[in-house]
């Protein structure tokens, strides 16, 4: 087999001759794709994945063992409100046998409904104090389907089919499961109404929170700079990686589409370090080594809180990523799709409660 010049310093066994000459000169050589990142981003326009990492949320462990992420900044005395984690609770059907109960809050295929519901009076009781919070949750099927809630919800049988739920009923917890997409809560802090929304990247083309926050416009007279919007953890711009297809819809939709879509790298080591052993015959832009189009939805749906007139300082990005931070959070795409769900809930105390429709 000929190597072209350009192909022999890929060559494995070059590599570590060169690295043997560097250290008998005293030197040592940056290990590819950590030498001049700048460079190969430069040429193809792409980024390792571990500068797209959010930060770990802080997380916050309640009383009964519920591990939960607060807002940062909203310690409004009427509302509650937070993310919940992987952790606490009294799920087993998706950890190993000798870890502990885990917060599965979805009414999946793999887990009873009495586990899910005792969950679910868990995190009610974690995040309001009381477990006997009626706590809402809806049939999701990626839509920009938004639905005005109340107290009459917590005695159906089955749960309403929508995307996001808006309520100026206090004593409630609105909910949204997620296990990858991203949960977006808003409150509106002079009206006192609270609303939850769930964006997948089918929803966030079908506009999902500027769908929302219009609602919240048309029935509650909601002012957009009374009001303040936290985006959960969801799949990342790190991990989340999409077909052409989906960079075709954004486009289709958004003027700042290209924005939200990043080439990454693979960050696999042995790949990285010896690509001759992954070298293939497919044209360039079909081998493995290759970039892959990753789309960031918490941008995405921010983008769609300022576009609803949001104040860009009124709107918190928690942070996380449920696809690679795994011991924290349940991810559909991370584990193939036996994952339990997390909700994003909101509600507001009755006390001080002042709003009449
Ligand atoms: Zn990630």
């Amino acid at each position: 087999m000929r190597l072209s010049s350009k192909s022999a310093i890929y060559d494995a066994s070059a590599v570590e001759s060169l690295d043997t000459l560097y250290a008998m000169a005293g030197l040592v050589r940056n290990p590819r794709g950590l030498s001049s990142p700048g460079s190969s981003r430069a040429r193809s326009g792409g980024v390792a994945p571990e500068e797209l990492r959010p930060a770990r949320p802080a997380v916050r462990r309640a009383a009964n063992g519920v591990e939960w992420l607060p807002i940062p900044g909203w310690d409004l005395p009427w509302l509650c409100c937070g993310f919940s984690t992987r952790k606490g609770g009294l799920s087993r059907a998706y950890c190993p046998e000798a870890a502990p109960g885990e917060l599965n809050l979805g009414l999946t295929a793999a887990d009873s409904r009495p586990t899910v519901l005792g969950n679910r009076r868990l995190l009610a009781e974690a995040i309001t104090g009381n477990a006997a919070t009626p706590v809402l949750a809806l049939k999701q099927f990626h839509s920009n389907l938004v639905v005005d809630a109340g107290k009459a919800d917590a005695d159906r049988a089955t749960p309403r089919r929508a995307d996001g739920q808006i309520t100026c009923d206090p004593d409630l917890l609105l909910a949204v499961q997620t296990a990858d997409c991203i949960p977006v809560l808003v409150a509106d802090r002079r009206q006192r109404i609270v609303a939850a929304f769930h964006a997948g990247w089918r929803g966030t083309v079908k506009r999902i929170v500027e769908t929302g926050v219009g609602r919240m416009r048309l029935l509650y007279g909601s002012r957009p700079g009374d009001l303040m919007a936290a985006i959960g953890p969801g799949a990342a711009a790190c991990c989340y990686a999409v077909g052409e297809e989906v960079l075709a819809e954004f486009e289709s939709q958004f003027h700042y589409a290209r924005e939200l879509f990043h080439e990454v790298f693979a960050s696999d080591p042995i790949k990285t370090r010896y690509p001759m052993l992954f070298l293939t015959q497919r044209a360039p832009g079909h081998s493995p080594i290759g970039p892959s189009l990753h789309a960031d939805l918490v941008e995405a749906n921010r983008r769609q809180l300022l576009d609803s007139g949001l104040m860009p300082s009124a709107i918190q990005v928690v942070g996380g990523c449920t696809q690679c931070q795994g011991d924290l959070f349940f991810s559909h795409r991370a584990s193939q799709g036996h994952a339990g769900r997390m909700m994003a809930v909101i509600g507001m105390r009755g006390a001080g409660k002042r709003r009449s429709r």
